[in-house]
């Protein structure tokens, strides 16, 4: 039972609670009860949840110069656990490796490049072959950049456009660059859906280009500016990246990059695995943390023909929101996995901001996102229509003004069922 007790000659304003209550006392109190109920019941969820995620395959990831993490992946976690039960970290030294899992019952042999992130079905020994150098061209760069340090701290001053072009007068107009003395591994071009954060992609480039030449990355980097008069699309400016950046060079790996997101770690290799890549999984503005399982927002690396197989990002999402849960289905339901680093490779951090005028959240976002598969098909890259009002190689990036019809976007047969809504009916009317 529980004691509490008000002395008796004490006037009544300055009446003081004095409260003696023993553990068995406090159980009694009910709302206790009930939060102890509920914090039980939780990890009960998150016990049984992370029993059911796990799915069946391990993942072997390089984690840094010829250490591979070999793990159990969680394709699904309530609690945004990744990568958890790293069952062994391996080093690699030798031309031939074998990384013979725990379970060696099977004589299936995988080989892979070092700069993947790679599935593989238990049972499977996986056979690392470092001897890729010595193909077609002598002169590859080593499988592993030399240089690299692992976590980097952000510089996050917003130099002026001078001082960059300066500092980096080795890139060639357009944002692009190359290794000099060896050919590089990877062909890949970096897409920023952009308006108006001008300080912002100062502060990437600044960071981004000695990121990617450390990694010794054959890259070229495409700002895809939507210009005014409609609400920002960053699936559009997406798709419309890709589609330009491949007009300029025949690219065998794409980077969707949002624009405040400064990478913290150089062993986050911006290259395309197997599989497609969530990059940005670890951010300081969730505390480092995958906030959701199925998320395939900020920043993600596919090959072209990935890309290409599902049909692209949606075209039909203005203003904040969906855009990415959408692209994340797409990719699923192509059947890929989403791939990840460690949360210790995949850190970034993210420039504080507001929320944009034009960039307001979609109301309609979650009809959308629920509805999504019934367009996979016919929305996307197979039907994208826009107007290129501008192209300019400048010195750090290539620089493309877009315009967008959002009306026209939106007047299609397959949104028909969302035009009662207020949101819909306003942007129709206008
Ligand atoms: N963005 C932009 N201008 C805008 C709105 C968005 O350049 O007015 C781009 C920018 O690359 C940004 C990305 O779209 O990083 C995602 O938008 P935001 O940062 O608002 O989303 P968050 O992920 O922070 O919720
Ligand atoms: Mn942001």
């Amino acid at each position: 039972m529980c004691s509490a007790g008000v002395s008796a000659d004490v006037p009544a304003t300055q009446v003081k609670m004095t409260t003696k209550c023993s553990w068995t006392c406090l159980m009694d109190r009910s709302h206790l009860k009930w939060l102890l109920l509920v914090v039980v019941t939780l990890l009960l969820i998150q016990y049984i949840g992370n029993l059911l995620v796990y799915k069946n395959f391990y993942n072997v990831t390089q984690y840094f110069n010829g250490v591979y993490w070999l793990g159990q992946a969680v394709s699904g976690s309530l609690y945004g656990v990744h990568q958890k039960k790293m069952a062994h970290i391996l080093k690699v030294n030798g031309t031939l490796t074998t990384l013979g899992t725990n379970t060696t019952n099977s004589n299936t042999t995988v080989s892979m490049d070092l700069q993947t992130t790679m599935l593989v079905q238990p049972n499977v020994t996986v056979t690392v072959d470092t001897s890729t150098s010595s193909g077609k061209d002598g002169n590859l760069c080593p499988s592993t950049p030399p240089g690299l340090k692992g976590r980097i701290v952000p510089d996050t001053t917003a130099a002026t456009w001078e001082t960059l072009q300066a500092k980096y007068s080795t890139v060639e107009p357009g944002g692009r660059w190359r290794p000099k003395d060896c050919t590089s591994r990877h062909h890949v071009y970096i897409v920023i859906p952009y308006r108006d954060r001008d300080e912002h992609l100062r502060i990437l480039l600044n960071n981004l280009h000695p990121f990617l030449q450390k990694q010794q990355l054959d890259y070229g980097i495409y700002v895809v500016e939507q210009a005014e008069g409609s609400h920002f699309n960053r699936g559009m400016l997406m798709n419309i990246g890709f589609i330009e950046g491949l007009r300029v060079s025949n690219y065998s790996c794409v980077i969707f990059h949002d624009v405040d997101l400064l990478p913290e770690n150089d062993n986050n290799f911006y290259s395309c695995p197997q599989q497609p890549r969530h990059m940005s999984v670890a951010i300081d503005k969730f505390n480092y943390r995958l906030p959701y399982a199925s998320l395939f927002g900020g920043i993600t690396a596919l090959r072209v023909e990935q890309m290409k197989n599902v049909n692209g990002y949606p075209n039909v999402y203005f203003g904040w929101g969906g855009e990415d849960d959408d692209f994340s289905d797409r990719v699923r339901s192509k059947g890929y996995q989403i791939t990840r680093y460690p949360a210790e490779v995949s850190r970034y951090k993210m420039i504080k901001h507001n929320k944009d005028k034009s960039n307001p959240p979609n109301p309609v976002r979650f009809s959308l996102v629920r509805t999504a598969k019934s367009r996979f098909k016919v929305d996307g890259l197979q039907n994208i229509q826009y107007e290129l009002v501008k192209k300019e190689e400048r010195p750090l990036y290539t620089w493309l003004n877009v315009k967008i019809d959002e009306k026209k976007v939106l007047q299609t047969s397959y949104m028909n069922q969302f035009k009662t809504n207020p949101w819909l009916r306003n942007i129709l009317k206008s």
